[in-house]
């Protein structure tokens, strides 16, 4: 007997609205909406999803009480491997004074320090603070480590919380090869590459004036390809640059920030298969210029939000907090805000079984205190989120 013989279902009833993600289910926009709905779960899949007067017999009944329910989040660009903090700096930087210590090398250096009890500790609090709000898939990368042993760690401690891990040992130059630039993108692609693919399944390099140019992300990428990793790049973040053609070229699943996009850049994200996955958190706390979603949205590029959570630029893990700025900064009608930040985020990651609502599909989902997804936007900053539910069991 398989397990979805005797697994327990549950209906979800009372949905005032539905955000399924399958156009065709419900009203046939994107978001396939689906008004007075109902969710059938049997162990962590969704076996239904229609309107509740034709829901199917269940063992148990759960009822919404006229609140929205939608997919999880899927957070698919954080860093939540590192030790330390950076409040002095963000405090000088939004009080408009000078701060000369270090960036992410105060970040390096905490880590490295930190026990691996401390990383995963930090890890583990981020996570549940991300999943009290609606985040059930994230992603998460080394890169504050910079050594073998350090990158090394960082993902063997990821990987016992998620499956979407990225090796980010090209997160800058390592201080210790700062006169030596091209012996550290050896490492890289050598032996912390060696020691690291096994616990990861993306790889991803920071292209730009200051981390890596398009020459040495071509190469990181190109052998972390061979081992089996699939790139993703953080591109066209502070300037413009090679980041983004070079991620349609090599196939990547996302190309990560793209804040400064030429046409040629537009042009080549609508031609291929890479996201562009918007971090307005990074904007927001470092007074930036915003992307243009709209840009993108209106040349058929696929765009996903995230968070970027991390000490340094962006230390949000709220996927809602994006959804509102994005909103009301970047363009997006909050249906297409609610998309991209959930199977946007999927599509980011190249996975079909979560960011949606449909038969088949994860039973990861969101209740909100609210009648409607639009209420994201509409009311931000307020905690909305109510309820979790992970793999068909309630968390939140
Ligand atoms: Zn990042």
């Amino acid at each position: 007997m398989s397990s979805t013989d005797t697994a327990v279902s549950t209906v979800i009833t009372g949905i005032s609205t539905l955000v399924t993600n399958d156009p065709s289910l419900g009203d046939g926009s994107p978001l396939g909406l689906v008004r007075d709905a109902a969710v059938v779960i049997e162990g962590d899949r969704v076996v239904w999803t229609g309107e509740s007067s034709k829901a199917p017999a269940t063992d148990n009944r759960v009822d919404a009480g006229g609140r929205a329910v939608l997919p999880g989040f899927v957070d698919s660009h954080s860093h939540l491997l590192f030790a330390g903090d950076r409040t002095e700096e963000f405090n000088a930087r939004m009080s408009g004074r000078a701060y000369s210590a270090g960036g992410i090398r105060t970040t390096v250096a905490a880590t490295r320090a930190a026990s691996d009890e401390e990383l995963e500790a930090g890890l583990v609090r981020h996570l549940a603070e991300a999943l009290r709000q609606g985040t059930t898939t994230f992603e998460t990368k080394s890169g504050y480590g910079l050594t073998v042993a350090d990158e090394a760690r960082a993902l063997r401690i990821a990987a016992r919380h998620t499956d979407e891990v990225t090796y980010l040992g090209a997160h800058i130059v390592s201080p210790d090869f700062a006169e030596d630039p091209a012996a550290y993108v050896d490492l890289v692609t050598g032996e912390m590459l060696d020691a690291c693919a096994p616990h990861a399944r993306w790889i991803d390099v920071f292209c730009e004036k200051g981390a890596f140019d398009g020459d040495q992300a071509r190469a990181i990428l190109t052998a972390g390809r061979a081992r089996g990793l699939h790139p993703r790049i953080h591109a066209n973040q502070l300037s413009y640059g090679p980041g983004v053609r070079l991620a349609v070229e090599l196939d990547a699943a996302s190309a990560d920030h793209c804040t400064h996009l030429t046409d040629a850049d537009v042009d080549a994200l609508a031609s291929g298969r890479t996201v562009a996955t918007l971090l307005p958190g990074a904007e927001f706390s470092t007074r930036a210029a915003w992307p243009d979603a709209r840009r993108l949205l209106d040349a058929g590029v696929t765009v996903a939000l995230s968070t970027d959570c991390n000490p340094g630029s962006s230390f949000t893990s709220s996927v809602p907090f994006c959804v509102a700025l994005a909103v009301r900064d970047m363009g997006m009608t909050p249906d297409e805000a609610v998309w991209s930040a959930t199977a946007g985020g999927a599509a980011a990651l190249r996975r079909d079984d979560i960011g949606r609502l449909a038969p088949g599909a994860r039973a990861d989902l969101l209740v909100l205190d609210a009648p409607s997804h639009v209420h994201l936007a509409y009311r931000p900053g307020v905690p909305l989120v109510s309820q979790v539910w992970r793999r068909g069991v309630r968390e939140v």
